[in-house]
């Protein structure tokens, strides 16, 4: 009761967006300064802020793709943020639905793409009001979502870099944040106190390393100094977004980067800490710099090589190879049966990371048909074709031949090649109708097709004695992995 009385007294301390902002005003990089032209943007988004803007409606490019193109890269996609909210952009586009649970955003269809339309958003109450901020002890953001200012949303953005609008009336850059001098600077840094930022949502570490590695940018200070501090929060994020950054990872087929990132920045450790309790080079401050030297660190790798730009990629492959080590250990420690070493061994990483069952049951499979590869009998033809026609066969024989390629196994190797070999000989009807390696590869298959041949790289490190045979034993390899891959598509016929 008395606390209450005090509190009606008391005045709240209370901080403002603008100091959290570097540039309240938000300054303006006009086209006089900066490279970006209205001709370099996708021209659909460019249509929808050109209508929202006819309807009174504020709009703006913003984030990544700002960011990208500022640092001469091809952007993934165009987000566009505007004043209307979801209903009000619904009246203005027939071709939209509205997503979202947590904050609604709004999906505009195009031929072949969609392009997202979210509405401004406020920043967290903690931010600007230091006495709750005090009495909460826990900040970390449940939900994200009450719609806010252009300078609101700026400031309740994860980097500094990643909250540039861009102004297709005027082709104007607006920066609230410094981050136009951060890119130019290739500074990747936190918008406000870094700790809170990262308290609030611990995936922001994640984005930070995988952000800086990807585009070259030095992690700030501050920023890096809080992801060390902050580094257990990443116990109470959300798994299933955990996951999503982790499947976007592995897609840039720089993931082997990314994760030494991760190693240098104390993170692996916290992340993969069941991974890394196997080998001490995982851990600590040469975590980074022994990344390479690791099992996960070679494999990867290899896989990121292997899988360039596969789009129709599956990530049971990647998670096959970070588990790797766990598995192996297990089946060499313990007798009993195969498939309940490997549950076993799984568990307890996968119920931490909430990896969804099936994807679990995935992982299994490919652990226990390891052995079938060493089985190379010609003789057994239809067998050796049901294995083939297995919707996991392809991940499976992706880790088996990874794996004989890091521990330099010429046995298993040679057994690969048997593989790669035999699927020459395609066997007459698919075996299994509707059989899909995924679905993602028949949807897809003519953008597929004039992959295939540049998408499954060369082994790096076969027969190291001899450069010549190696050379031959890459080009062979080469021509039966596409083989295969073809193989493998008849069955999804
Ligand atoms: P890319 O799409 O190339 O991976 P991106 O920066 O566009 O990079 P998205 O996940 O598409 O990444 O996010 C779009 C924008 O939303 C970001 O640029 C950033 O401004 C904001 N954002 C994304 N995640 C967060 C987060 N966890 N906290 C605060 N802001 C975020
Ligand atoms: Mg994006």
């Amino acid at each position: 009761m008395i606390k209450f009385i005090m509190n009606l007294f008391q005045k709240k301390k209370q901080v403002t967006v603008d100091e959290i902002l570097k540039h309240p005003d938000g300054k303006r990089y006009y086209k006089e300064i900066h490279n970006l032209r209205k001709s370099m943007m996708d021209e659909d988004a460019l249509k929808i802020i050109h209508r929202l803007n006819r309807f009174g409606h504020k709009s703006y490019l913003v984030g990544g793709c700002i960011r990208d193109m500022l640092l001469d890269r091809k952007p993934k996609d165009f987000d566009v943020v505007t004043t209307a909210t979801p209903n009000q952009i619904k009246n203005v586009f027939n071709n939209c639905r509205i997503i979202g649970k947590r904050f609604k955003i709004v999906h505009i269809l195009f031929k072949g793409k969609v392009i997202e339309v979210s509405t401004f958003r406020s920043l967290p109450e903690h931010r600007t009001n230091q006495e709750l901020l005090e009495e909460k002890k826990e900040i970390l953001l449940k939900r994200d979502n009450k719609y806010g200012t252009p300078i609101e949303d700026a400031a309740r953005r994860d980097f500094t870099v990643n909250a540039l609008y861009y102004d297709p009336r005027n082709e104007s850059i607006i920066d609230y944040v410094g981050g136009y001098e951060d890119i130019k600077n290739r500074i990747l840094r936190v918008i406000g106190d870094p700790s809170i930022s990262f308290k609030e949502d611990p995936v922001r570490m994640l984005r930070a390393v995988k952000i800086s590695v990807l585009l070259g940018l030095t992690i700030e200070k501050k920023t890096k100094e809080a992801i060390y501090q902050n580094r257990a929060e990443l116990a109470k994020a959300s798994p299933s977004r955990m996951l999503e950054e982790y499947n976007k990872i592995f897609r840039t087929w720089e993931s082997a980067k990314i994760f030494k990132g991760l190693a240098e920045n104390y993170l692996f450790e916290i992340l993969f800490k069941e991974v890394a309790e196997l080998d001490k080079n995982y851990k600590g401050q040469n975590a980074g710099k022994y990344f390479y030297e690791t099992k996960v660190g070679k494999l990867l790798q290899i896989a990121d090589r292997k899988l360039k730009e596969r789009e129709e990629l599956t990530s049971s492959i990647f998670y096959v190879l970070l588990f790797s080590d766990i598995v192996e250990r297990k089946i060499k420690s313990e007798s009993g049966k195969l498939i309940q070493i490997i549950k076993s061994a799984l568990e307890p990483i996968c119920s931490r990371m909430e990896i969804p069952r099936r994807e679990k049951t995935r992982l299994v499979k490919i652990y226990a048909s390891q052995p079938r590869f060493l089985k190379t009998n010609e003789k057994n033809k239809s067998q050796n074709d049901i294995f083939r026609s297995k919707d996991y066969f392809y991940d499976a024989f992706l880790y088996f031949k990874i794996l004989a390629e890091v521990e330099q196994n010429e046995a298993a190797l040679q057994s690969a090649f048997f593989w790669e070999i035999s699927a020459r000989i395609r066997p007459s009807k698919p075996l299994h109708k509707g059989n899909s390696l995924n679905a993602k590869i028949s949807k897809n298959s003519s953008r597929k097709k004039s992959k295939h041949k540049e998408v499954l790289n060369p082994p790096s490190n076969t027969n190291p004695k001899n450069k010549e045979e190696k050379i031959d034993q890459t080009k062979i390899q080469d021509i039966a992995d596409s083989n295969l891959r073809n193989t493998i598509e008849e069955f999804d016929v």
